[in-house]
């Protein structure tokens, strides 16, 4: 990666890693303000993704969203599979990180990636129309 990209990088990952939301690709774009182009932030994203620094959450429209886990990495051994809460009312995604849900799978079939989104009403939006 050139010096360019690598500061794009750190860029990237200090924006999601600081926000309490997954963002999706045009909310880094936005709070990016013209850093660089679309290509980029895309290429960006999946060395992260690769690397395990991020991790991919699906929204209730399809739209991928990325997020940094919170709780402390233990190397090999973490893996992102936690629920993601995609919100109705104002359309955030957050990370669950405590709900886990537990499943086997057949015989030699090995997991991946899990995608587990549950979409409704988050606490935020309950509590504003009470
Ligand atoms: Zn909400
Ligand atoms: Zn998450």
């Amino acid at each position: 990666m050139s010096t360019r990209t690598t500061k794009i990088s750190i860029a990237i990952y200090e924006l999601i890693s600081k926000s309490n939301k997954a963002l999706s690709h045009h909310d880094i774009q936005k709070e990016l303000d013209g850093l660089c182009n679309r290509v980029t932030i895309y290429r960006v994203l999946e060395k992260l993704l690769e690397n395990g620094k991020i991790h991919r959450a699906i929204d209730t429209e399809g739209i991928s969203r990325y997020a940094s886990c919170k709780s402390t990495c233990n190397g090999d051994k973490h893996h992102h599979n936690h629920i993601h809460f995609s919100c109705k009312n104002c359309k955030e995604v957050i990370c669950l990180e405590d709900v886990v849900p537990i499943f086997s799978l057949p015989n030699d079939y090995e997991i991946h990636e899990v995608n587990f989104t549950i979409s409704g009403i988050c606490n935020k939006c309950k509590n504003d129309c009470h």
